[in-house]
């Protein structure tokens, strides 16, 4: 694997690192006691400055208007974003829409991307992908409640989802529906577009967390879907294929949310590093003279670089065989870099002592906000078996 950067590249992460430390950093202090929806005029001029620098949508080819970066590139811009809590979305760059973009392109009727995915990529629209259920596990995602029955042209949908993440706001939902409840579990269900203004779609509240009921795109959505009539044509792809496009889009999204998090661990050390070398905990002492301060910086820095490794490593191999051959690295990053993550953010707030609880770092948000990623795309557990049963196997033996 080559670890070399293209100057290229180098030049784009370095004009994105600008933008972020000198546009979306200062947000932060404005950003206090306000709910996203105020904010959003602000983060809308940045987007447009975004677009004036010709860095809107890294992620999508140039031929849909966006900069056309490589899988890896994208990685690593990904991780730049990602120091701010704003990045994603002023760069057009943000889950859950950027994983809706991408099966829209790749598998979208032309009539979908044009009704559909087109303003996404114009910023003028959001999105949500509504697939767990409140009673039933989403650790195991083919056992699910909501059904899409066919009528005539169209599909009449019941069922109840929460953490439906962006709902609020969100002009469509993609939604996952049993429509072949007699195929073989991983057949079973379907994506289909469900408009928000469709009579039935209830959403229900925003779902509190950790305090903070959050709004527009920073909310996680409790959804019921009260027999809503779509058209068959909502259908996103094959009838069945619900899990074959979930399964296709979770190489990459894998990797960009690990960049992600790569990068809110990179702003964490920062921000301990520069807390540590300017606190005085005694007259001349800064906090770094301290033993277990520098252990703290050392093992953050450790896992960091390992977890980027991991995660570059993985990338370029789902570049050279495909998601499928490399679902083991994708678990072992998954776990792996949400801890690294969580193990800096929570270190980062101890040097900050009570500073690091207050609302005046970032530290705060990232603690609150990124303490599920040990349990979204996939909880810890799950990928951890997935990677042992894959080395029990060279013992010979077999998990069930
Ligand atoms: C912030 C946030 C945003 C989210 N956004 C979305 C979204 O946009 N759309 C969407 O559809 N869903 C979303 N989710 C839901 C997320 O995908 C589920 O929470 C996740 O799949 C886990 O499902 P569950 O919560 O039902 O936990 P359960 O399946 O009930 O699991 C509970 C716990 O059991 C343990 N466990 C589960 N399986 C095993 C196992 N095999 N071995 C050992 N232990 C196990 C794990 O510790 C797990 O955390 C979001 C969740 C969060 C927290």
């Amino acid at each position: 694997m080559d670890f070399s950067i293209s100057q290229q590249s180098q030049e784009t992460l370095a004009r994105v690192r600008e933008f972020v430390t000198e546009e979306l950093y200062p947000i932060e202090k404005v950003d206090q006691g306000k709910s996203f929806r105020e904010l959003i005029p602000l983060l809308h001029e940045k987007r447009d400055r975004v677009r004036q620098l010709g860095m809107w949508l890294p992620q999508i080819p140039q031929e849909h208007g966006g900069m056309g970066l490589g899988f890896l590139d994208h990685a690593m811009v990904s991780e730049e974003l990602g120091r701010s809590p704003y990045g994603h979305y002023v760069f057009g760059a943000q889950a859950p829409d950027a994983g809706n973009m991408e099966i829209l392109l790749e598998f979208g009727t032309d009539e979908q991307r044009q009704r559909w995915l087109q303003p996404l990529l114009a910023g003028e629209q959001r999105s949500c992908f509504s697939m767990t259920e409140p009673n039933r596990p989403g650790s195991n995602p083919v056992w699910m409640e909501t059904t899409a029955v066919r009528d005539g042209d169209a599909y009449v949908i019941n069922g109840h989802k929460w953490f439906t993440t962006s709902a609020d706001g969100a002009s469509f939902a993609v939604v996952m529906a049993v429509t072949n409840p007699d195929s073989p579990p991983h057949k079973r269900a379907s994506q289909i577009i469900v408009p928000s203004d469709a009579p039935g779609f209830n959403r229900v509240r925003n779902i509190p967390c950790m305090g903070h009921e959050g709004d527009d795109w920073m909310s996680h959505a409790e959804i019921k879907y009260e027999n809503v009539r779509v058209p068959l044509t909502n259908r996103i792809g094959e009838e069945g294929a619900g899990f074959a496009i979930a399964q296709a889009r979770l190489g990459a999204g894998r990797i960009h949310h690990c960049m992600r998090w790569i990068g809110i661990a990179e702003r964490s050390l920062d921000l301990m590093c520069r807390r540590a070398t300017t606190r005085e905990i005694a007259p001349g002492e800064m906090l770094a003279s301290r033993q277990t301060v520098q252990n703290w910086i050392a093992e953050s820095r450790a896992q960091i670089d390992a977890a980027r490794l991991m995660v570059l490593q993985a990338a370029w191999k789902i570049d050279k065989v495909g998601t499928r051959d490399a679902r083991i690295e994708i678990s072992t990053i998954k776990f792996y870099t949400a801890g690294a993550m969580l193990d800096t953010i929570d270190r980062a707030i101890q040097v900050h002592g009570a500073l690091g609880i207050s609302d005046d770092t970032v530290l705060q948000s990232f603690y609150r906000n990124e303490r599920s990623a040990r349990i979204y795309d996939g909880p810890d557990e799950v990928h951890q078996r997935v990677v042992a049963r894959q080395v029990l196997k060279e013992y010979g033996y077999r998990l069930k």
